[in-house]
């Protein structure tokens, strides 16, 4: 399994984080190195926010810090599918990838 993060669009909520069975996930300070995952280059943290997903959340106040962090999906080999994440995500920019090379992405629910 292939999982990365589509880094202007994380919002640092950390849901996927917390509802990760298996620990794909970490959270990582903005300034860091967030480009450890296999995003590919067109979806690797530059710096700049995705203007409609910061103009969405970036007063919302539910206890994270928002914008603060991207989650960084060290682990993913060890995903099991089981897609608690992928409606959980607040910026919908998970992408995972099975062994036959289907695509699923996040939906916010
Ligand atoms: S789908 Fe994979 S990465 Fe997402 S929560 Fe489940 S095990 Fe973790
Ligand atoms: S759930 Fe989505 S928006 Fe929230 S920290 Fe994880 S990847 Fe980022």
């Amino acid at each position: 399994m292939d999982v990365y993060v589509e880094k202007q669009k994380c919002t640092g909520c950390e849901h996927c984080k917390d509802v990760c069975p298996v620990a794909v996930f970490e959270m990582m300070d903005i300034n860091s190195d967030v480009n450890k995952d296999s995003a590919p280059p067109e979806w690797q943290w530059k710096g700049e926010h995705d203007p409609a997903v910061y103009g969405k959340w970036k007063d919302v106040t539910d206890g994270h810090n928002h914008f603060k962090e991207k989650s960084v999906a060290v682990n993913g080999p060890s995903c099991i599918l089981c897609q608690a994440c992928l409606i959980e995500c607040e910026g919908e920019c998970i992408v995972i990838t099975d062994d036959n090379n289907t695509v699923y992405r996040s939906v916010y629910k």
